[in-house]
């Protein structure tokens, strides 16, 4: 995940999201028992994305990190060192959510979009046992989100498969009045009380994303970021976009 960088342009005001939250319309809610796909970008993506949908769901929910977000504290930083401390971060945060990760190929952070084929035929064999599968909306503004997105919907689309997308960095970089332009609508998803404690219990276990690790003085994902995720946002998406 990309920190927002001193050039960045301003994120778009928290409290266009909360009233574009309040007024989603509520979305389906998933059997208890379904199974669940779950795939992300980044190790954190689907605690921060989805992580009350995630705590509140009962049945299996199986969880791919395309990558090992290795690259997250710039070039500087012992990649191998990164990718163990975030594989370890992502593990015991999808403890708390009780979810459960899976062992595929990953690909490099900042990249993957390079290997969109080979992600989705790695996750084929997934994908026929689920009931759901889960990713990041295909344009939440990171490319590796873009990335992660078009492989979920490929995944879902071989497998004939429902594809649920969740958000990320959307609320924090786009405003919502460009969700439909975009062929999407907010949804929210009932999400427990319980489910708001853990997804906060989950996300501090991302130490290395939610804390400042020196020398940067910011944390990769901000507080201000996660003030928009107060409730489970879903996309649904309104018409056929290009893949
Ligand atoms: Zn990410």
């Amino acid at each position: 995940m990309l920190p927002p960088a001193d050039t960045a342009p301003e994120p778009v005001p928290a409290a266009a999201w909360r009233r574009a939250a309040d007024g989603a319309p509520l979305s389906p809610v998933l059997p208890p028992d379904a199974s669940l796909l779950v795939l992300a970008a980044h190790p954190d993506d689907e605690t921060i994305g989805a992580g009350r949908l995630l705590a509140d769901h009962t049945g299996p929910a199986r969880c791919v990190t395309l990558t090992a977000g290795e690259r997250c504290h710039g070039e500087s930083a012992d990649a191998a060192q990164v990718a163990r401390t975030r594989l370890r971060e992502w593990g015991a945060a999808l403890a708390v959510l009780g979810a459960e990760p899976v062992e595929t190929p990953r690909w490099p952070d900042a990249g993957l979009s390079g290997h969109e084929r080979e992600a989705a035929e790695a996750l084929a064999g997934w994908a026929a046992g689920a009931d759901a599968i889960l990713a990041p909306w295909r344009h939440d503004p990171h490319p590796d989100h873009e990335a992660a997105g078009r492989v979920g919907a490929e995944v879902a689309r071989r497998a004939g498969t429902p594809l649920w997308s969740y958000l990320v960095w959307t609320p924090y970089w786009m405003h919502p009045e460009d969700l439909a332009g975009r062929g999407a609508e907010l949804l929210r998803y009932p999400s427990s009380e319980r489910a708001g404690v853990r997804w906060r219990e989950a996300l501090a276990r991302h130490r290395s994303q939610v804390t400042a690790q020196p020398p940067a003085s910011h944390p990769v994902v901000p507080a201000t970021l996660l003030d928009r995720h107060e409730s489970q946002l879903l996309i649904r998406e309104t018409h056929a976009v290009r893949a």
